[in-house]
């Protein structure tokens, strides 16, 4: 069984008037059954309102399920008494990193989860350290938080999850409020995590480019996942895509366009090599 998995997830929210009389009912995420294995990386995409978030926060337990169930590295996000254990094991990173940041000083920020954990002393400092080293921030321990850029500040808010070592991080668009800089800085962090430690990483994103290097993809729509696959077969669906709202890559969109106009290039084209190789087969064969 992988790290992450959901049975026919069903959540709805529930609106009620100041009687507690239910005055609407919507239903986020509908039906979703998902098995992540441990180590990949994951991209959830999804235009605005299709139940991105809804998800993500059931795989730490911020909401339980209406129907169905979430399996955390074997534990049943519904037995509340592990709670505990599932937030460490899938620590959870959102979109603004000003609303996470409570810490004055980087270390002291980063030793909060731990600290929290009752994390013996000497141990949490190890951690500080290993965390922050391995966010490229080490070199910031001692500076303030709000003197640093938004791409710094979030490789802080993952050192602070990665502190108390978790087994799976999920980021909720942890780009979409930094520049391409920072965008940068934060996805190469998530890929070495990834690679280096082993740590399963789910990220939501709106960025195609965030997206090419995902060992899986989930495409969510209305509540449900309606695609899912590796980033080749997901964007091999340009027109699908499109008609779920959704953006390709730019190499994706150009090879795409190529095509149509009657020039014999596979699907699915991620890179500026890719589309050069195909075009050299097409032209010099
Ligand atoms: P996404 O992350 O893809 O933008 P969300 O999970 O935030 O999608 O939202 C899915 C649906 O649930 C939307 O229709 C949204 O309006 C609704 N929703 C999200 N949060 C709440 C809430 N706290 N109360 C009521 N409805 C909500």
């Amino acid at each position: 069984m992988g790290i992450v998995k959901t049975k026919n997830l069903t959540f709805e929210y529930i609106r009620r008037d100041d009687e507690g009389n239910v005055e609407g009912v919507t239903k986020a995420v509908d039906d979703v059954s998902i098995d992540l294995k441990e180590g990949d990386f994951v991209a959830i995409l999804g235009h605005n309102g299709s139940g991105k978030s809804t998800l993500a926060k059931h795989i730490n337990a911020l909401l339980l399920p209406t129907e169905g169930s979430v399996i955390v590295d074997g534990i049943d996000t519904l037995d509340t008494d592990q709670m505990l254990k599932v937030r460490q094991t899938a620590g959870m990173v959102f979109q603004n990193p000003d609303n996470q940041i409570i810490g004055t000083v980087v270390e002291e920020e980063v030793a909060f989860g731990p600290e929290n954990m009752g994390v013996p002393t000497k141990e949490i400092w190890k951690r500080v350290e290993d965390s922050l080293k391995a966010v490229g921030m080490f070199a910031y321990r001692t500076a303030s938080p709000n003197k640093l850029s938004g791409g710094q500040k979030q490789r802080i808010a993952i050192a602070g999850i990665v502190a108390m070592k978790p087994k799976c991080i999920i980021l909720d668009e942890p780009t979409a409020m930094l520049d391409p800089k920072g965008r940068a800085e934060v996805l190469r962090v998530l890929h070495e995590l990834n690679e280096k430690e082993g740590v399963t990483i789910i990220l939501i994103t709106h960025y195609m480019e965030e997206v090419i290097e995902a060992d899986s993809v989930f495409v969510c729509d209305k509540g449900r996942i309606v695609m899912q696959g590796s980033p080749k077969e997901i964007f091999s669906h340009v027109e699908e895509l499109k008609e779920l709202r959704l953006d390709v890559p730019q190499v994706t969109e150009l090879a795409y366009e190529l095509k149509k106009a009657g020039i014999p290039i596979k699907d699915g084209i991620l890179t500026n090599e890719e589309l050069v190789r195909e075009l050299k087969n097409v032209y010099y064969r």
